[in-house]
Formats: structure tokens, sequence, C-alpha cells
């Protein structure tokens, strides 16, 4: 048990349902499968990004700072996130957004825009090869004008971020001891790690005998493999002062992903997945979005399908949010 938690600002709306999909389980004829509506974490400021910054905002607090500046593509769900953060908190937000500025906004940069975001747009290859120039760079325009800025790496996924997912499996872990549910498998989107190396630690640590699976939707199993340890010892280094934290066998937790779901590549969709989309929202009234949870999702489905999970009695879908994204892919949807 981990009982220590660093300092956090409520930003959540906790504790988040968990529900069982009973027509989707029937229809597949196989495992029971429970929705861990993370998606319900709030309403604009919804998904699992809020989880994380509930401690990574509540650090850059801590220094004093009165700007987040973060980082992700044009529809981040995790820079929507930050940007509404910012506004509830009274804090400025500068958005480092991969790509080229649209003419018209839509999904989730509407949003960044409502905020009150300071946006700045950079290519592809120039996000890739200098984005922590770019980080640097801003936080020194900003000291300059008077103020601070606190960087937040992709995602929210760093040392300090993962205690989001580790309060959400000790959520979790209550709610599934309530009813009796031991699943075999725990199953969310994985995209900068954060939310699988929450999870995983936190299930682990709690002596869960059972799976957390990450479905990738970039990258490799290496990669979060690495990342997720990364983090995990990051995490271990910084507040290991604990007992409770020096005490957890960080090598030993399991990482487990799977990396066949991703299709074309990041954000980008295929037709299996949009089908499974559509069958959720109209089988259960639960909307994914095609970047991340309908890629996991799908990935379930086909894991029951294909007989390898069809033994398995309770399976956990995490749903991280996302709703937002879901827009810009109209014309592919219909
Ligand atoms: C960011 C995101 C994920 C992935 O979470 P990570 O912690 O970055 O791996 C999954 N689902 C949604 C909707 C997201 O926005």
């Amino acid at each position: 048990m981990i009982t220590y938690r660093p300092k956090k600002i409520s930003l959540a709306n906790t504790p988040t349902p968990l529900r069982l999909l009973g027509k989707v389980s029937e229809q597949l004829g196989g495992p029971r499968i429970w929705v861990k509506h993370d998606d319900a974490t709030g309403s604009a400021l919804s998904g699992n990004k809020v989880r994380k910054l509930e401690y990574v905002v509540a650090e850059a607090i801590e220094h004093n700072c009165d700007t987040l500046i973060t980082c992700g593509g044009l529809q981040s769900n995790h820079c929507r996130a930050t940007a509404l953060v910012a506004a509830q908190l009274g804090l400025n937000a500068h958005l480092v957004l991969r790509g080229r500025k649209p003419a018209e906004a839509d999904g989730n940069l509407v949003l960044d825009h409502m905020a009150g975001a300071e946006i700045s747009y950079y290519s592809p290859a120039e996000y890739i090869q200098r984005l922590p120039e770019i980080f640097s760079k801003l936080s020194e325009d900003y000291l300059a004008l008077g103020r601070k800025a606190w960087c937040i790496p992709t995602g929210a996924s760093d040392e300090i971020g993962i205690w989001g997912y580790i309060d959400a499996a000790y959520e979790l872990y209550g709610q599934l001891h309530q009813q009796s549910l031991n699943p075999r498998y725990i199953v969310c989107a994985t995209g900068s790690g954060g939310t699988q190396a929450g999870l995983s630690l936190g299930m682990h640590s709690l002596g869960y005998s059972g799976e957390v699976v990450g479905m990738a939707v970039c990258d490799s199993e290496e990669y979060f493999l690495r990342k997720a340890r990364k983090d995990m010892h990051g995490w271990q280094h910084r507040y290991g002062a604990e007992d409770d934290v020096a005490s957890v066998d960080v090598d030993g937790v399991p990482i487990k992903t799977l990396a066949n779901y991703i299709g074309p590549g990041y954000a980008r969709t295929y037709p299996e997945m949009l089908d499974c989309i559509k069958w959720l929202a109209r089988t259960e009234g639960i909307v994914l979005d095609p970047c991340y949870t309908g890629k996991a999702f799908y990935g379930l489905v086909e894991e029951i399908r294909s007989g390898r999970w069809s033994e398995v009695e309770d399976i956990v879908f995490v749903h991280t949010g996302g709703i937002f994204g879901l827009f810009p892919y109209r014309a592919e949807l219909f």
C-alpha cells in the first residue's frame, strides 16, 4: 500500500463510476466488460489528463508559477485540459501545438481558444527537433516579462503526473472490492504512457493479480516499457524519502502493451475501428474517440473475438475521455 501523497489540487470529479456493459458483453459472448468512466471526470475539463494535472499543477503553484506551458497535437486533449485548468485557477496557458494553424478551429482547439490560451504552431519537423529549445525560449521570454512559467511534458506523463493514476488505481480497487470483482485485465489507451504507468504501479502495489494492458495508439511495445519504467524510477527517486514509496519494487511492476491496434499511425483511422466506435455508441450510449479510446476498445473487442481473452470472467476498460477529438473526424465517420 502506498499511503503517502504529495500535495494536489482538486480538479477532477471523482470517484468516477464503474458500470457494466451488459449488452455489449452479451453480444460478444465473452467476459463481462466494465467501464471505468474517466470520461466523466468533468464536463469540458474531462478525461484522464485532469487526474495528472491535479498533481502537476499543484507543483507549478508551489513554485509560484503563473503560466503553464505545454505541448501536443492540434487536437490534444491534454492541451485543452491544461488551458481550462489554467483559466479555472487564474493562470495563463501557452500551448505549443504540432501542425499548421488551421483555417477554422475544430474540436479541442475551439476549447483552447475559448479558455483564452496563447497558442504557437510549429511544423511537425520543427516540433520534433526543437521542442526542448522552444520550451526554454518561451520560459525565458516570460521571465523577461516578469512572469514565471512551468513546463508540463507531453500528456503530463512524468514522475509527478503518474500520481493521478496511482490514485485512480486505488479508487478502482475499492470499487472492485465492493462488488467482489477480480478482473483478469484492466485495459487503457496508452500514448504518453503516464496513465498506463500509474495504473500498473498502483494496482501492483495493491497486490492485484491480473494485468494492466496498455493499448498503444503510437510507438511500440519497447517504447512504452522504457517510458513507463523511466517515469516509475523518476517517481521513486523523487519521493523515495517516504518508506512506502521506497519499498515498491519498481522493476517488478509488470508493464504490458499491445501495439497491434494502432492501424496506419497516430491519430489515423481504419474502418473496423470506426465501426466499433459506432457500434458501442448505438448499443450502450458510450462515445469513444478515433485517436485513443476507439483503438483501445477495438483492441479489447478483438482480443475477445480471437478467443485469446474468451475464458476470462471480467475485464475493465478505462474510458480516458477524448470526446471533443471525435468531431474533426466527422467526414470519416459518416
Ligand atoms: C492522452 C490520452 C490517452 C493516453 O494517456 P497517456 O497517459 O498519455 O498514455 C488516452 N485517452 C485519451 C482520450 C487521451 O487524451
